[in-house]
């Protein structure tokens, strides 16, 4: 009959149109990634042994390295480490071979570049793993809190900063958290989160000294994430009582 298309056509149209919504408001709203999720490939510098089986095991020739002989302990030394990001295909390959587990994807996925060559990023060894600390022969053993001479004055002034913010952070962290999130019980939600985390607590507190409306975002996406887990383990709970 003819207008029957018409008809199998509004009710497809109606259906989805007040079905659940699959597109969110970035960047005002952040997605849900999961656990698991592969954005941004990161080295533990301090931990990486000098083995190479990373470069060797990327397919793409995303990650090399540059090594010295240490003259006191005759063993390699880390100098510099190269992540060539845009030939990445997050395979995980060099993450699961590296025997020290340094490593490692965290969900940073914001990282586009104008630049092909900003899209490298390279570590340099910090300047304290050599530095031979007073009564010790083995470098590295330093105060951690005596600022480091050979930080650039910026790069002090970022770390003075970050200082500031984590000392704030443990001594009223609702108060601090405030100003990235809305009302007080976000804050403390998002307090809670990063006290059972110290690695999100630093990455948080690095774009707060960094970028303000990058931190504002990753706050607000921990505290959604984390409503949306204690409300779906609510439902669980209320569903298994009701069986
Ligand atoms: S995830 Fe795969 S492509 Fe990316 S650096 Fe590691 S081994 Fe190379
Ligand atoms: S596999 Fe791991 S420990 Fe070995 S060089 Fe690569 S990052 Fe360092």
């Amino acid at each position: 009959m003819y207008g029957t298309g018409v008809l199998k056509g509004m009710a497809i149209t109606l259906k989805h149109f007040f079905s659940r919504k699959r597109t969110i408001q970035y960047p005002e709203q952040m997605p849900e990634l999961y656990e698991r999720y592969r954005g941004h490939l990161y080295l533990e510098f301090e931990k990486c042994i000098v083995c190479g089986i990373c470069s060797k095991t990327c397919p793409n020739g995303v990650l090399s390295l540059e090594d010295a002989r240490d003259e006191n302990t005759k063993k390699k030394k880390l100098l510099s480490y190269t992540i060539d990001h845009q030939y990445c295909m997050f395979c995980n390959l060099c993450v699961e071979g590296c025997p020290a587990h340094c490593l490692h994807f965290d969900h940073d996925f914001e990282r586009s570049q104008y630049n092909r060559d900003d899209i490298k990023e390279v570590y340099h060894r910090p300047p304290e793993m050599d530095q031979v600390a007073p009564g010790t022969s083995t470098p590295g053993t330093g105060d951690a809190n005596e600022p480091d001479p050979g930080l650039t004055e910026e790069a002090l002034k970022k770390q003075k900063k970050m200082d500031a913010l984590m000392t704030a952070l443990d001594k009223n962290p609702v108060k601090l958290l405030s100003r990235y999130v809305e009302g007080e019980e976000d804050a403390q939600i998002l307090a809670d989160i990063l006290q059972a985390d110290r690695g999100k607590a630093e990455k948080l507190v690095e774009l707060m000294a960094d970028d303000q409306d990058k931190a504002r975002k990753v706050a607000v996406a921990f505290v959604n994430k984390e409503k949306k887990q204690r409300q779906s383990q609510t439902e669980g709970g209320e569903k298994h009582e009701h069986e």
